[in-house]
């Protein structure tokens, strides 16, 4: 046979793997917009086919070559459909702290995620990727394919190519390759969670200084929400009543208007308010939280949450719970079963009457989470007309009705919860917040939220709270709150103002990040890789 010959055949069977290629070139072209970022995933792909091929050569047997080929193309397909659909989405490269959402995800959210991302476009480039499968491995079942002659040259030139290609993937290309940039983040995400563990888990920390407090009785409540736009909040003046109960008793709320979370994903955004780090340093060394806090304090600390307990590891906020004394996790069923957030409130109730004097408890809600239909009782289901969005059609309507369902459900969780404290007549608080927003078809055609388009509901949430007449007596000099609801904040100092409005005082406190003291100053908000909010 000659040489000419066997070149030619071994670019024919070449050809076969060149066909997921064609898939990118031509899909793409329509998904990825930027043009030097569709440029760098075609030469990032092309290295990683060529590096799969040489590897290929490398083998004699026709058999060994067939099921190898198989593999890596289904590896290169599945990548595709990933790589793709994401595109599709989120209009960006699938991104690390996308990835850290993942890992940190425990079952039920995967399945409603997978729900929400499921569409038709997505399971259009399936099939696509199925039809060249198919096409594959008809090709290979021919035998001219496959049986090209193979001798130490090509063996070496194979090697050769990719070691070659790795190299340029390597150095050149690692965040358009799915399975590098996977491993990188996974391996950041452990580093960050063992430093986690590391300062966060226990019950007191080495790592700020307390002095203890008075020993009058108190109790505080700190209410954690979860993807709540202040956007959809009739409290903020949102169209539609979505908090008739917060509404009634407005003239008791200190509402801050001017709030954005640090980051809208729950925990890069919980790992910052609840602790002492920040946009500069993020996941911090010598970190403590709001719990160690308390219990420093002298406080009885309670965690009462319906989030779920554990991601595929555990997740942030239940290493910063796990200082608390008690913890309780209402919702540990293992089935898509929705729970509503109404479960907590027979347990805040026994925290409130359980016996110290001094407690802080943390509610832990699943709010407003996607999918929003889950988040409330049939008795919710209010709202049924159309809203007047900018973005018309079946899903929008559907949707923008079921998460304000949700947000009019959470009103009414919220106001049991400052009802059962009010009843205690006691000195006490009670503050809301939510982790972030979610866009429901506010600014663009999008529902859920992403760092990448990082829109306004998806930063700007609701901050809230609510004073005991008790409180209100023993703390004059803080109730001068006309001034300082438009303050603007970004939630990270939070625990600065807990430990305010709580009476604790810290070694490492600044008065400057408190929204409730008087030398408060006005900071640059950074987000993302460092934008100036306010100048967005
Ligand atoms: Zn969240």
């Amino acid at each position: 046979m000659g040489v000419k010959h066997n070149i030619t055949k071994i670019l024919k069977f070449g050809g076969i793997y060149f066909l997921p290629m064609a898939v990118l070139l031509v899909l793409g072209f329509f998904f990825v917009s930027n043009s030097i970022e569709y440029l760098k995933e075609l030469i990032a792909f092309f290295f990683f086919i060529a590096a799969l091929f040489s590897i290929v050569l490398l083998f004699s047997n026709n058999k060994i070559r067939k099921i190898l080929t198989i593999l890596f193309l289904l590896i290169l397909l599945v990548l595709l459909v990933i790589k793709l659909s994401f595109y599709s989405h989120y209009g960006t490269k699938v991104s690390a702290s996308a990835l850290f959402v993942i890992f940190e995800t425990n079952g039920l959210e995967a399945s409603e995620f997978l729900t929400n991302y499921i569409n038709l476009t997505v399971v259009g480039i399936m099939c696509v990727c199925i039809i060249v499968l198919g096409l594959a491995i008809y090709f290979l079942n021919k035998p001219n394919y496959i049986n090209f002659e193979s001798n130490l040259r090509l063996k070496l030139f194979s090697l050769l190519i990719l070691f070659l290609s790795l190299g340029i993937i390597h150095f050149k290309f690692s965040s358009e390759n799915i399975i590098i940039s996977s491993v990188k983040s996974f391996s950041d995400y452990k580093i960050t969670k063992s430093n986690l563990k590391k300062n966060l888990a226990q019950p007191l920390s080495n790592n700020i200084k307390v002095k203890a407090t008075s020993k009058e009785e108190k109790t505080y409540v700190v209410v954690i929400g979860e993807s709540t736009s202040k956007w959809h909040m009739q409290l903020y003046g949102y169209g539609r009543e979505t908090n008739p109960k917060l509404s009634a008793i407005k003239d008791e709320l200190v509402i801050f208007d001017s709030i954005i979370t640090p980051n809208v994903h729950t925990l890069r955004a919980l790992e910052k308010i609840l602790t002492l780090s920040d946009f500069h340093f993020p996941n911090r060394e010598n970190n403590a939280s709001l719990v160690q806090m308390a219990n420093a304090a002298g406080f009885e600390t309670f965690w009462i949450s319906n989030q779920k307990p554990v991601g595929i590891y555990e997740s942030i906020p239940t290493i910063i719970s796990s200082a608390a004394k008690h913890k309780t996790y209402a919702n540990t069923k293992e089935s898509g079963y929705a729970v509503y957030d109404e479960i907590l409130l027979p347990y805040l109730k026994e925290a409130l009457d359980s016996k110290a004097k001094q407690k802080l408890i943390f509610i832990h809600l699943i709010g407003t989470h996607a999918i929003y239909n889950k988040r409330y009782p049939e008795t919710f289901d209010f709202f049924k007309d159309e809203t007047n969005t900018d973005f018309k059609h079946s899903k929008s309507k559907r949707t923008i009705n079921e998460y304000d369902n949700a947000i009019r459900y959470n009103d009414f969780v919220l106001r049991e919860i400052i009802e059962q404290v009010r009843i205690k007549n006691e000195n006490s608080y009670v503050v809301y917040f939510s982790d972030h927003g979610d866009e429901v078809y506010d600014t663009f055609d999008f529902v859920g939220h992403n760092e990448y388009h990082g829109t306004r509901p998806m930063y700007e949430i609701p901050f809230i709270a609510w004073f005991s007449n008790k409180y209100k007596a023993n703390n004059l000099e803080l109730f001068n709150f006309k001034k300082i609801t438009k303050r603007p904040y970004v939630l990270e100092d939070f625990i600065h103002s807990f430990s305010e409005i709580s009476n604790i005082t810290f070694d490492r406190f600044d008065a400057k990040k408190s929204i409730f003291n008087q030398g408060f100053n006005k900071k640059l908000r950074l987000v993302k890789k460092g934008e100036d909010y306010d100048k967005r």
